[in-house]
Order: C-alpha cells, then sequence, then structure tokens
C-alpha cells in the first residue's frame, strides 16, 4: 500500500520505519526542512518510561505551586484547562493508577523490543547511556512513590531502592546535604540522543529506499473516501496561495503522525479530542566542572526534571508550563518562560551542584500533547483509511517505537500483538462517552 505520514518527528519517523519493514510504501510530509525539528529536539533523553516517569499517578502535580509540583500551572480562567487536569487527578488514587500503568505496560515492551531491533540491526550509535537515578527530597513525597515502587516489584523492574548516602555513593555529583528522602536507581535503563537516532533512522530509511521525505511542507487538510485518501498541502514558502492549484498527494492510507500539530488535523474531520498542549523546556549547558558531573542521568521523580549527560554537555528538561489551550498556540509570557527555567537551574543547583555551566546554557521550549489519561492515541480513527499516532506525552521516544508497530499492524490489516485491553486503552474513540 502507499501510505500518508503526516509529521516528522521521532513518531513520525519510527512509523515510517514499522511502516516500511511492513512493506508499504511512504511518504513522510514534514513542514520543517529535515526530522526532529518539533518536540523532539528538546528531548530530555529518558528512553523508557517506568511507572516513576508517567505524567500521571500519585507523585504528578499533587501541588498547583511549581516550586513543589515543577509544573508552572497558569490556566487563568480557562475552564478547559481546569477540567483536564481535575481528570488527570483522578489517576492519583493508587488503584486506579496501577490500572493504567498495566494497561501501558504492553506498549513500553513493545518499544523495547523495537528499539533493540532498530538498534542491533543497524549498529546504531546515539549517545547511548545506562543508569538513571530518580530521587526524592520529601519524606512525605517518599511515601506517595510507594504505589509506584509496589509496580516496580509486580513488573519485576531491575531496580534499588536506596538511601540518601547510597545515592551519594552511586552518583557522586548528589550531595547529601540538604537532608532528602532517599533514591531509585536503574542501573539498565537509559539515556541517549532521541533526534540523533530519529536521524539515524531516516538514513537507514534513505539508504533502502521505499520512503520519501517531502520537507518544507505543510499538511493543510486531509480527505478521505472509500477509493482513496489525499493530503493537501499549503504552497510552498515564496509561493502565492492564489497563483496556483493546491498540490494534493493521494495514497491508500494516512497516519496522522504530527505531534502538537495533529489537533487542528483531525478537528477540521470532526473529530475532537480532549488532549491539551504541555509546553515543556530545556537547557542545554556546557559542562562546568569534570569532576562534578554526573555519570548517571540524575531525576528529580516529583519535579520529572531529567538532568543527563550527552557528551559534553548536559541537558536539563522538564519546567511545563500548563495553560490554556489558545495560549499554549501564542508565545508564552517572559514571567512564565522565566519560572520554568528557574525551575531547571533550580534542579541543577540542588541535585547536581557545580556540574553544568547555567549561566551559560541555551533554553528551547516545545509542545508536546498529553491525554487527560495520560496514555497516546493510537489507532484506527473516523475512517478505514485513517489512523492516528500522537499525544505521547513526556515518553513519545519509548512509547512511539511501540505504538509505531501498531499503527503498522493496523495499517496492514494485521492484529497487533498487544492485550485487547491495552489497544481499546489507546484508541481515539475512547474518549466518546
Ligand atoms: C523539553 C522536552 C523534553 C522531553 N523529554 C523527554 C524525555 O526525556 N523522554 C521522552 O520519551 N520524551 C520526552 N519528551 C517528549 C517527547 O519529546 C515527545 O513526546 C515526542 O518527541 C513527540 O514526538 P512527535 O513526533 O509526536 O512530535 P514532534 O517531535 O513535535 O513531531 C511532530 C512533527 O509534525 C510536524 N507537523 C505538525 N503539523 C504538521 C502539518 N500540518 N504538516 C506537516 N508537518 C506537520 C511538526 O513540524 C513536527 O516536526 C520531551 C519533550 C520536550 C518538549
Amino acid at each position: 500500500m502507499d501510505v500518508i505520514v503526516i509529521g516528522g518527528g521521532i513518531v513520525g519517523v519510527a512509523t515510517a520505519y514499522q511502516l516500511r519493514a511492513a512493506g508499504h510504501r511512504v511518504c513522510v510530509v514534514e513542514r520543517h526542512a529535515t526530522v526532529a525539528q518539533g518536540a523532539t529536539y528538546g528531548h530530555g533523553g529518558a528512553m523508557l518510561p517506568t511507572p516513576l516517569d508517567v505524567w500521571f499517578g500519585p507523585t504528578f502535580m499533587q501541588s498547583r505551586r511549581a516550586p513543589k509540583s515543577g509544573i508552572v500551572f497558569k490556566p487563568g480562567f480557562n475552564s478547559g484547562a481546569r477540567r483536564f487536569m481535575r481528570r488527570l487527578d483522578q489517576l492519583q488514587a493508587p488503584d486506579a493508577f496501577r490500572e493504567h500503568c498495566l494497561r501501558l505496560k504492553p506498549l513500553i515492551d513493545a518499544s523495547r523490543e523495537a528499539i533493540a531491533d532498530i538498534e542491533n540491526r543497524f549498529k546504531l550509535e546515539f549517545e547511548q547511556q545506562s543508569g538513571v537515578l530518580h530521587v526524592v527530597r520529601h519524606q512525605r513525597e517518599w511515601e506517595q512513590l510507594q504505589s509506584a515502587l509496589d509496580l516496580l516489584r509486580e513488573f519485576e523492574m531491575q531496580h534499588h531502592v536506596l538511601t540518601p548516602a547510597e545515592c551519594a555513593a552511586v552518583e557522586h555529583s548528589v550531595p547529601t546535604e540538604p537532608e532528602f528522602a532517599g533514591g531509585v536507581l536503574f542501573e539498565t535503563e537509559r539515556t541517549a540522543n532521541c533526534p540523533l537516532f530519529a536521524k539515524l533512522v531516516k538514513q537507514v530509511l534513505d539508504e533502502n529506499g521505499g520512503v520519501e521525505f517531502k520537507f518544507g511542507r505543510s499538511v493543510t487538510a486531509i480527505r478521505v473516501d472509500n477509493q482513496r485518501a489525499a493530503v493537501e498541502l499549503a504552497p510552498r514558502e515564496g509561493e502565492s496561495a492564489h497563483s496556483r492549484e493546491v498540490d494534493v498527494i493521494a495514497a491508500d492510507a494516512i497516519v496522522v503522525a504530527a505531534g502538537a500539530g495533529s489537533l487542528p488535523l483531525i478537528q477540521r474531520l470532526g473529530l475532537d479530542l480532549p488532549l491539551h498542549p504541555l509546553r515543556l523546556h530545556a537547557l542545554t549547558a556546557p559542562i562546568a566542572y569534570e569532576e562534578r558531573a554526573p555519570h548517571l542521568a540524575v531525576v528529580d521523580a516529583i519535579k520529572r526534571i531529567t538532568m543527563s549527560r550527552m557528551n559534553q554537555r548536559l541537558r536539563i528538561a522538564g519546567g511545563a508550563v500548563m495553560q490554556g489551550v489558545r495560549e499554549s498556540t501564542k508565545p508564552l509570557a517572559e514571567p512564565l518562560t522565566k519560572a520554568a527555567l528557574t525551575l531547571l537551574g533550580q534542579a541543577t543547583h540542588d541535585w547536581i551542584p557545580g556540574a553544568a555551566k547555567i549561566s551559560a546554557a541555551l533554553a528551547w521550549e516545545g509542545v508536546k500533547l498529553l491525554s487527560p489519561d495520560g496514555l497516546p492515541v493510537v489507532g484506527q480513527a473516523l475512517h478505514p483509511r485513517l489512523f492516528v499516532n500522537f499525544g505521547h506525552g513526556p515518553a513519545g521516544w519509548g512509547l512511539a517505537c511501540g505504538s509505531a508497530k501498531v499503527v503498522a499492524d493496523l495499517v496492514s490489516g494485521n492484529a497487533p500483538s498487544m492485550p485487547p485491553d491495552t489497544l481499546a486503552a489507546l484508541r481515539p474513540d475512547r474518549f466518546a462517552s
């Protein structure tokens, strides 16, 4: 079949890879000049999510105050943003959290397998590094973490629960003063460079043929009928919208994998999903003192701030800003940017002092979509020729490689090898009721 993938972020690239592996001819349409220029660009480095990383559950945004939660919450009078948070809050109950993590796990396992397969097959080097240490400041937060620790045991995920002294012993950059509650070490979980991975996979696809990348083209509309599917393209930069006919590319099926750009495309087809855009920040800083630089990735488990080393730099990512949907399409007001970057700088100062030269850091921000149940939206939508793969939230990389396989199976007419309740929990129609 001929399949159009809209979006050249990690999700679009992974989807193109799996579709090609399933024997389809693929055209990726991306409005930027190359892949990985959207949310994928600022990726914090964490590869696969654990129950400690997901953006729902007992430790996520217990407080609406940024210094405690790590999230700048500024919905203004926007009731949609408040409603969204209330739905997400329902997953703070340990039972609801467990149930959701159980549904998500098969997707994480499929992603782990898909990443390993790509890595081994093409011997890719993308700054992989083993070892992630999650740290928790206060005793009360440590108690809230217990249901996630129970799940790690239930899932038999290799991990070590550490005292502060043990944390400092495994990761010399973490200070034992001021006091903190403890940490969780994942020796085998990895961090790496996601945009580099996306570029390498694109290179593999270029070399092997069967996948065309159309860069600098923006999809304005999707058409689907019983005979064919097609996308309409905006005029290229410099071309007048009136001077020519609309460019249309036709195919047998379309996959919408356009990150935050997915919502307007499917809204025009009549599908309104309750996903919320969340702005995230990243700082890329030179190492200040080599002897203080961390060997492991250090994650502030409550504030969801990841500090990972990538060669001679440190990538500090997190600092989410939660606003109304309309505000998130406009440039962020300076005080909010400052508040978000302050959170990143503070986390660096607290957990790996002296490691990063924050004054020389490059700041970046991107938007990712979060669903009110924390799970991505993956599957067929509205029409047999239309598929979606977006809303991966904070775990875009890890989940993308598994969800791409699910989509490739569905496009091919095969049943994905995943439990039915996981597939049902990912489907776009799950919000209808
Ligand atoms: C600062 C930051 C840190 C993060 N840290 C982590 C982490 O540590 N671990 C993790 O797993 N995840 C992390 N994430 C989340 C992860 O980066 C995202 O979930 C993931 O990159 C989403 O990939 P995507 O392909 O869906 O979106 P994107 O990378 O945004 O790609 C979507 C692409 O679609 C294109 N597009 C949109 N609309 C159109 C259109 N109409 N026509 C043509 N092209 C279109 C865009 O230009 C874009 O390139 C982080 C995100 C941010 C912002």
